[in-house]
């Protein structure tokens, strides 16, 4: 033997040393002394829910996405549903929903009776593909819910007038997309009405709760009224006014966000931009770092885009790997690095295989991407040093698994 050659580091998954110990999540909320003391107070107040910290959120967080009105709901979910109730989507209707999303998006469309059809997606981006929407649409179709996957706004310049010539309502699944823009507008404002969700994992949080923002004062007031059983006032109002009486108008829920959550949010959006910020910046470093790496490789941006950045999403390159995907995560998960999978299209859930008849081959395109996707470790409040071990850490097991 005369010859020697540098061996890749022993994977942790085969008893070598892991890149480092304990596990770094994909995500983590942040909560600081002020949100602790925003909370606190809201406790030591006469109002744990339906009182002044609710209109004051809404008011914040309207004034952040840049639309006229917001309404705090009490998660993402019903958001969505909210949205699409309000919007009178209802049986017999159709929503196009891109495959590549949360269950919630679609699970939505359900609880109003309608049907979700799946779009798939383009290749490069995950985002929802206009042309296989156009191909959907049908007399049926009332809604389009475009979902701003991973945080980057879908194309809306080609959603608006598809939607428009169709006589669709577009709406949106902004919950990743907090901060985002498409050619300078906000996420927030590019659709009727947007859906945010404020858990824990996401840009910023009430543990659970949920927002909607929309320009369109008449679609506000029945969202509104929708979250509160479908009564044209609520307490504080009725106190105010020194009266008992109230009507309900319609079927709504019980979907009101405390208080208690609305005080935290406040508080947490004084540091929104700061953190999106950080966002941006580690998403960057990721994206210089994997250039250089083979066997992975980041998803497309659009021109003129400004991605919130809620998942940082890899695509492998499985043709130049010796495992699938599984493998790669095991072997990351074993380094201490929390990769996770956003997400299994929709259409695949036992759920909607069985009770809807749906099947592979639907969205062959978020299907095969499916196979292939890591998101990888991303908060503000990541170090660089985190970042680092990350992209090393994928640098080892890539080397180890290379064809
Ligand atoms: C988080 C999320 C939701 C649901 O939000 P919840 O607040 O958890 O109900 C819906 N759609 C997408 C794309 C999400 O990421």
């Amino acid at each position: 033997m005369t010859t020697t050659r540098a061996r890749p580091a022993r994977l942790a998954l085969e008893g070598g040393a892991p890149q480092r110990n304990g596990l770094l999540p994909y995500g983590r909320q942040h909560v600081d002394e002020a949100d602790i003391a925003a909370v606190a107070a809201a406790l030591r107040s006469d109002w744990l829910t339906t009182g002044p910290r609710v209109p004051a959120f809404e008011r914040a967080f309207a004034d952040y996405v840049g639309a006229d009105h917001a309404i705090a709901v009490a998660n993402g979910t019903a958001a969505l549903h909210v949205m699409l109730a309000a919007l009178g989507v209802g049986p017999g209707d159709e929503v196009l929903v891109p495959a590549m999303t949360f269950a919630a998006s679609a699970n939505a469309v359900l609880y109003c009776r309608a049907k979700p059809v799946f779009v798939d997606v383009e290749a490069d981006t995950l985002l929802i593909d206009a042309r296989d929407a156009a191909r959907k649409l049908s007399p049926r179709t009332k809604a389009l819910l475009a979902v701003d996957y991973a945080g980057q706004p879908c194309d809306y310049d080609t959603l608006t007038p598809l939607c428009h010539g169709a006589g669709v309502e577009l709406v949106a699944d902004a919950c990743h997309a907090l901060g985002a823009r498409w050619n300078g507008r906000p996420v927030g404002t590019l659709a009727r009405a947007s859906s945010f969700s404020l858990h824990a994992v996401k840009h910023l949080t009430t543990g659970e709760g949920g927002m909607i923002s929309t320009h369109d004062a008449e679609l506000a007031a029945r969202m509104r009224r929708l979250r509160n059983h479908g009564i044209d006032s609520d307490h504080r109002q009725r106190e105010q006014a020194g009266t008992w009486r109230y009507g309900m108008q319609e079927l709504g829920w019980n979907y009101r966000l405390t208080d208690l959550a609305c005080a935290l949010g406040s508080s947490q959006l004084a540091r929104a931009t700061r953190r999106l910020q950080r966002r941006r910046q580690l998403a960057g470093f990721y994206r210089r770092r994997l250039q250089r790496l083979p066997g992975v490789r980041a998803l497309a941006l659009q021109p003129d885009v400004s991605h919130a950045w809620h998942l940082f999403v890899v695509e492998l390159e499985l043709e130049r790997l010796r495992v699938g995907r599984d493998q790669v995560f095991a072997a990351l998960r074993a380094e201490g690095i929390g990769v996770q999978v956003h997400y299994l299209p929709v259409h695949l859930h036992p759920y909607y295989q069985r009770e809807h008849g749906l099947a592979a081959g639907l969205c062959p395109v978020a299907e095969r991407a499916h196979e292939r996707l890591l998101s990888l470790p991303l908060f503000p409040e990541m170090a660089d040093a985190d970042a680092r071990d990350v992209v090393r850490a994928l640098a080892k097991v890539l080397a180890h698994y290379q064809r």
